[in-house]
């Protein structure tokens, strides 16, 4: 980084959090089978008078060196919780938030407590504030985070895994922490290859088998969409839906998009649905069967379709390409498929 980037951010850093220049920006998280948002992630900007717009992974850092980023974590922590105060008070449905923890709140705070209060400040329940924590401090600091994690779960917050895959993965974090949610990181769709597919399908057949949710980060676009509904990832992030944006212009993005927000009382119903693993027809194929996949199509070859029948009507929940292909050819269901 410049010397002289890395001098301001440690001479302003006190004024920018006082003087509210750090911003949480948001970006939707959408749910694949409905296609709605069903949660935002809060993302940190320093929006600085003078010098314009500065990036997390400047000012991140730097702010872990200095044994300060619990000060910033608190921050946008409060700024969301402000956020959903006033959808709740306003009679909007709020859509829950997930906040990122850095690996060194654990030792520079009481990062439960600190947390924990203010959300009590605001009164929001706490099934709309998820935390992300990434998977390295798991390894690193093992004993100390079995117990802040537990006391989270305890406390009834989501912890999800963040960035999984990126870097040092151990499957053992897996095995040793309760997670409520792995989120993949944007590296295994880059590049968007056979093998790649086979990985992130790999990891949410896992995923699911050891009941763990499943998002995937940096979406770009409607291929890597499909591919992911199709294999039963439950939520996506990424530009294809929406950078990270101030609350208001996110809003905006969405509704341009035609993207409705998910109902509250819906939540634990999709939840309940995602853990469907809609990939368990793969156990019966050869072995050359399977080596000669190539495709998303070919990946859950088995035409599924998930449909409720509810006071008189069929609705249908969830359906795989390999589904609306039959479809199609056979001219089953013309009224669904238009
Ligand atoms: P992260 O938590 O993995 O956040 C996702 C990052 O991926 C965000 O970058 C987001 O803008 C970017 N991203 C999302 N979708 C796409 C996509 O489709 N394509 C590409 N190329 N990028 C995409 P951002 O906002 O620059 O954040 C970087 C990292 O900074 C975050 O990674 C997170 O670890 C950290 N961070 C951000 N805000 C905070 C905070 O308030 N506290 C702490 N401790 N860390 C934060
Ligand atoms: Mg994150
Ligand atoms: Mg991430």
């Amino acid at each position: 980084m410049e010397r002289n980037l890395e001098e301001y951010i440690l001479q302003n850093y006190k004024r920018a959090m006082e003087y509210n220049e750090i911003q949480t920006f948001y970006q939707p998280v959408i749910r694949t089978s409905s296609r709605q948002v069903c949660g935002m992630e809060a993302l940190a900007r320093w929006i600085a008078p003078d010098i314009g717009m500065i990036y997390p992974d400047k000012f991140i850092p730097l702010l872990e060196k200095e044994g300060l980023i619990h000060l910033l974590d608190a921050t946008v922590i409060r700024q969301v919780c402000a956020r959903l105060r006033s959808s709740i008070t306003n009679g909007e449905t709020p859509i829950p938030v997930s906040v990122n923890l850095s690996r060194l709140d654990f030792t520079l705070c009481d990062i439960f407590t600190v947390a924990d209060n203010i959300v009590s400040d605001y009164q929001i329940p706490h099934d709309f504030i998820y935390f992300e924590i990434t998977e390295s401090v798991m390894a690193e600091q093992k004993d100390l985070m079995l117990g802040i994690v537990e006391q989270f779960r305890t406390a009834g917050y989501q912890i999800w895994m963040d960035d999984f895959g990126s870097a040092y993965s151990s499957l053992n974090v897996l095995k040793e922490f309760s997670f409520d949610e792995l989120k993949l990181d944007m590296s295994f769709l880059r590049p968007f290859s056979l093998r790649s597919k086979r990985i992130v399908t790999g990891v949410v057949r896992m995923a699911k088998d050891i009941n763990i949710h499943t998002l995937a980060e940096g979406v770009e676009t409607e291929e890597q969409f499909a591919f992911l509904r199709d294999i039963g990832c439950e939520k996506v992030q990424g530009y294809y839906f929406g950078k990270p944006m101030p609350f208001d212009d996110a809003l905006a993005n969405l509704r341009k998009k035609g993207i409705q927000i998910e109902a509250t009382q819906d939540r634990k119903y999709y939840d309940d649905i995602g853990m469907i693993n809609y990939l368990s027809a793969v156990p019966f194929m050869t072995h050359e069967e399977h080596e000669a996949l190539s495709t998303a199509r070919q990946l859950n070859s088995i035409p599924l379709m998930l449909a409720e029948f509810c006071n008189d009507s069929f609705k249908v929940l969830f359906y795989n390409t390999a589904f609306e292909e039959m479809a199609h050819n056979s001219g089953m269901f013309n009224n669904v498929f238009t």
